[in-house]
């Protein structure tokens, strides 16, 4: 069980404060309508039981009532009774509103924290959870808070509140029957309050069970390619029914501990009337109350135990609540591993427009404990220089790209960045310094335009003139709307050649120091190529340049070849350099130009 899952409900309320805070006028104005609310609702079975006293001319009559006549004391007492009637419902409509918009706005304000906290959350976060289940969290977990206040569910407050007026009225008024009943609220209450934790696991419970059903179905639709094309359909239908299931027999188990609570005061409430009868019924007999106070406190008894009885109609949505705090806690207690560095101690960032060095002074990374992907790598990359990273899959080529980012910490050793080291920068400052092309860039819904200028406010002539330079221009114009031209969820309506582009246009308006790129694999035909290339090297001009290469052949005029083994540097130089050596960078070319012979013949033999 998680750590927060052991924290008391009052240390998960309290993580509430903070958001209740902006509220807090609003929130006393109808804490203050508990008062005259329990009042009402205390005062209406007195009422009840002075009319009956009235009609029989008791002693316990009032004294102002005792000289009215037949009718006016009658009259007097409905006309109470009424007040008290429409004193309970406008009130009660009033605060009901009055808490489910301050709720909902509430609920809003948590939404929009987890998210912004979601977003700063490190890459080693995501590796380990799934997306489905952060969208659970961010979804009906939020959702299941907002239903504590959309169901009027924080009423709770006011029901205990009328309780315990009510008890202290019954007390004032008669000793004994106040205190049979009290006898029989307390044990009610212990069992709630048992019935309360074993529905409170299970709910737990069937929330984990929700998100690994929700992050199987994510995984599912995302990789809906790979589960066709692999035939996985049965087999990942069979998982997932066995997933759904879990999911029902926890959600079972939390039905039960519901029913029983509400089985267990609708027996209680007829139990303490059948009491009150009996009690009441010898007490009567032996003329110590009359029936003017039997009668009210009837009535009571109904009225100690309709609260409990709301209590427990509203105990579902309240545990489901409390549950929801607690996962959306552990989501908001994850502590954001890279931070920023303090402000006070930074120097303001300057921005030049000369190229930055680079250096990795004996870096090592684990993603997982000891198992080092990068082992004491150091190199120095000049101001302006352009350097290749080369090596087998699996090497470390994009790790060394995510240390430079920052996007994780190296285990051990530094990374610096014109001679500062990383963490030195802000995270905004660190990512402008560095632009970054990644193999599959990722294109978001909206307009061409949004997607060059990503969220910040470039003039359109300054998107064209970048579109144009890096090539794209003339295709973008010729697409139906332009720059406002709408692209398809991750830009399928686009070809890979032009993703390349476009995304080079995103690095080049934002004119980086240092220009980093994860090559493409990808065939492209030679006309898009050669585009591809002319950008390029347009956008190598003046940049400091590290590039993950795939096919050795386009890297030949590099200034220096990193090659890279099992996380280690084991060479370094040009190209020819490299050949010379007749290492594992000559081996790899002769490889690569081997099988590019063959493929070429095997093509042009087909043909
Ligand atoms: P390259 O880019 O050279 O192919 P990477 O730097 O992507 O290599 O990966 C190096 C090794 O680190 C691989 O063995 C890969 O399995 C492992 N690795 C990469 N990313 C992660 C991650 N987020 N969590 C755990 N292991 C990872």
């Amino acid at each position: 069980m998680t750590s927060a899952a052991r924290a008391t409900d009052w240390q998960l309320l309290q993580r509430l404060i903070p958001y209740l805070r902006p509220y807090r006028w609003a929130l006393l104005g109808s804490g203050l309508l508990l008062v005259p609310l329990a009042a009402a609702a205390a005062l209406q079975p007195i009422i009840i039981g002075q009319a009956i006293a009235f009609l029989k001319q008791e002693e316990s009559t009032y004294a102002f009532l005792k000289p009215l006549s037949f009718t006016q004391g009658i009259d007097l007492l409905s006309m109470a009774l009424l007040v008290t009637v429409i004193l309970r419902f406008t009130l009660q409509a009033a605060q009901g509103y009055w808490i489910q918009k301050i709720g909902q706005q509430i609920t809003a304000d948590i939404r929009h924290d987890l998210f912004d906290h979601v977003l700063r959350l490190s890459s080693r976060f995501f590796d380990r959870t799934p997306v489905g289940k952060l969208i659970t969290r961010l979804t009906s977990d939020v959702d299941a808070l907002g239903d504590v206040f959309a169901t009027g569910a924080v009423g709770v407050i006011s029901d205990v509140f009328s309780m315990v007026v009510v008890i202290l009225t019954m007390f004032l008024i008669d000793h004994t029957l106040a205190t049979l009943l009290l006898a029989l609220v307390l044990p009610i209450t212990a069992l709630i309050i048992y019935f309360q934790n074993r529905y409170r696991l299970a709910n737990y419970k069937s929330r984990e069970e929700l998100s690994l059903l929700n992050a199987n179905l994510q995984e599912n639709i995302t990789g809906i390619g790979v589960v066709q094309l692999f035939r996985r359909e049965a087999f990942n239908s069979d998982l997932f029914r066995r997933r759904n299931q879990r999911y029902i027999r926890e959600v079972d188990r939390t039905i039960f501990y519901d029913s029983a609570v509400s089985a267990t005061l609708e027996w209680i409430a007829f139990v303490a009337i059948a009491g009150v009868l009996w009690l009441g019924g010898a007490l009567v007999e032996q003329r110590t109350i009359d029936f003017g106070t039997l009668a009210t406190f009837i009535l009571f008894s109904q009225r100690v135990f309709d609260p409990l009885r709301q209590l427990a109609e509203k105990f579902t949505t309240v545990q489901a609540g409390l549950t929801a705090i607690e996962r959306i806690n552990d989501l908001l207690s994850e502590p954001i591993e890279i931070q920023d560095p303090d402000p006070r101690g930074v120097r303001a960032p300057i921005r030049r427009d000369n190229p930055y060095a680079v250096e990795f002074r004996n870096v090592w990374l684990a993603y997982k404990e000891e198992d080092y992907i990068l082992r004491g790598v150091s190199f120095q990359i000049g101001a302006g220089e352009k350097v290749a990273i080369v090596g087998p899959t699996g090497a470390g080529k994009s790790s060394i790209i995510r240390l430079l980012c920052r996007l994780y910490e190296p285990s051990r050793g530094e990374v610096l960045i014109d001679g500062r080291n990383v963490r030195e920068f802000s995270q905004a400052d660190l990512r402008q310094h560095i632009g970054v092309i990644l193999q599959d860039s990722f294109l978001f819904s909206g307009d061409v335009k949004s997607n060059i200028a990503l969220g910040d406010a470039y003039p359109l002539d300054q998107i064209q003139r970048v579109a144009a330079e890096m090539n794209i221009a003339e295709f973008i114009e010729q697409l139906p709307a332009g720059y406002d031209t709408l692209l398809r969820q991750r830009g399928t309506n686009l070809s890979a050649g032009q993703r390349q582009l476009l995304a080079f246009a995103r690095v080049a308006i934002r004119n980086p120091q240092i220009l980093v790129l994860d090559e493409a694999t990808a065939n492209l035909d030679v006309g898009t190529e050669v585009m591809i290339q002319a950008a390029l090297n347009r956008l190598l001009v003046n940049r400091t340049a590290i590039i993950i290469a795939h096919r050795l052949a386009t890297i030949r005029h590099v200034d220096r070849i990193f090659v890279l083994k099992r996380g280690k540097l084991v060479e370094q130089g040009t190209h020819t350099e490299l050949l010379d050596r007749n290492g594992v960078y000559a081996n790899l070319y002769r490889l690569q130009a081997l099988s590019e012979i063959t493929e070429d013949t095997a093509g042009r033999t087909a043909l």
